[in-house]
């Protein structure tokens, strides 16, 4: 069965740019453009990984994972922040939220696969190529 990725990102540019770099690399893309829409596909699809913007209409990133969280059926699920250069100062912010790390944007579409990859390898709480790794 393919490992199934869940895509939350308003910015239809960057979902795209997402869905086609993943699918390219064999993944099964789920796609939701708000935190509301991504917490009920999340719910029903059930991914192995979310990718979850944080600045979004209806819903934000930090709404959509404490509502993941705070279900039996998602809470479970691995997420990892999809952030801008500008929230740079933030990143703390992120992983306190409970997020299991971040990629920061602008996408670098050498390295993404390569990301996600030991994202979904790793077991959970390990936080990001920018952070310790749990066999340091
Ligand atoms: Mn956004």
């Amino acid at each position: 069965m393919p490992i199934r990725i869940l895509i939350v990102e308003d910015n239809e540019k960057n979902r795209k740019l997402l869905r086609d770099l993943l699918t390219y690399h064999g993944y099964e893309i789920v796609e939701a453009e708000n935190g509301a829409a991504g917490v009920q596909s999340a719910r029903e699809q059930r991914p192995d990984l979310v990718l979850m913007d944080i600045q979004m209409p209806v819903l934000d990133g930090f709404g959509a994972l404490k509502l993941l969280r705070e279900q039996e059926a998602t809470r479970a699920i691995k997420v990892i922040a999809l952030t801008s250069f500008a929230m740079v100062g933030d990143q703390e912010r992120i992983i306190q939220a409970g997020f299991d790390g971040y990629i920061s944007k602008p996408l670098d579409t050498r390295a993404l696969p390569l990301i996600v990859k030991k994202y979904l390898e790793n077991p959970r709480g390990w936080q990001g190529p920018n952070r310790a790794s749990p066999d340091q």
